[in-house]
């Protein structure tokens, strides 16, 4: 027998949207690509730099058809599920493998701190670990690093010079250079780009600098 969902509970294969937009992948290996981006609602986590918080409450019900639908509109051949914390929504998954079935390349953007076992192979994962000056230390989900393959990156944003004294020793000691790649991005108005290349080179680490190519182009401005 099946049953009606309750009002304003979620129905099934329908997850909670902030946002779909067409833009500049301006991070990780895609950076440059003409991108739909899906944002879904909600994160357990709250870094002290956030950029996102919008994310946070909020969105739109919608069905993972419609928003296959949708993302089909805009032609683009990358599609990248970000958030908040995509996987803090199940149903998720379930979005991320209708889009890779679908053909498109797909990555997802995840905090570190949930599970990312369960996802689809074929999804590009772009995993945070979380330095101190995030406030979110504690949430790193270490299991994690055992389900990275080689499409996959790991991120670390770095608010001041003990944040990447932090991530160089974790890139030595779990080996993440050699399992995949590895991103060092600065937190936007903390650390200078100039001066977290130079710390890369003189250190000669096996990591690539991050900027945020969407910031330079369009600032702070939202859709992008
Ligand atoms: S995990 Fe991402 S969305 Fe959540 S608080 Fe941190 S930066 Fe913001």
């Amino acid at each position: 027998m099946s049953q009606e969902p309750v009002a304003g509970a979620p129905h099934p294969e329908r997850l909670r949207i902030t946002e779909i937009f067409h833009s500049i992948q301006g991070e990780a290996d895609a950076v440059g690509w003409p991108t739909v981006f899906v944002r879904l609602t909600g994160c357990p986590l709250r870094c002290t730099w956030c950029d996102t918080t919008y994310s946070f409450h909020g969105g739109a019900w919608r069905t993972i058809d419609d928003i296959v639908a949708e993302v089909a509109t805009y032609g683009a051949r990358h599609v990248c599920v970000t958030g908040g914390e995509p996987l803090s929504q199940k149903r998720c998954l379930i979005l991320l493998k209708r889009l890779c079935d679908a053909g498109y390349e797909v990555s997802l953007e995840t905090s570190g701190a949930l599970d990312v076992a369960p996802v689809d192979a074929r999804v590009r994962k772009v995993v945070d670990l979380k330095a101190p000056g995030s406030g979110e230390f504690k949430r790193n989900r270490w299991a994690n690093l055992d389900h990275l393959r080689p499409h996959d990156q790991v991120k670390f944003v770095l608010a001041d010079r003990a944040d990447y004294e932090w991530a160089r020793g974790v890139v030595a000691e779990h080996r993440l250079a050699a399992r995949c790649q590895v991103l060092f991005s600065p937190v936007h108005g903390s650390v200078g780009p100039r001066e977290l290349a130079e710390w890369i080179l003189a250190d000669r680490l096996p990591v690539r600098l991050q900027m945020q190519l969407h910031k330079l182009l369009w600032g702070e401005e939202p859709g992008h």
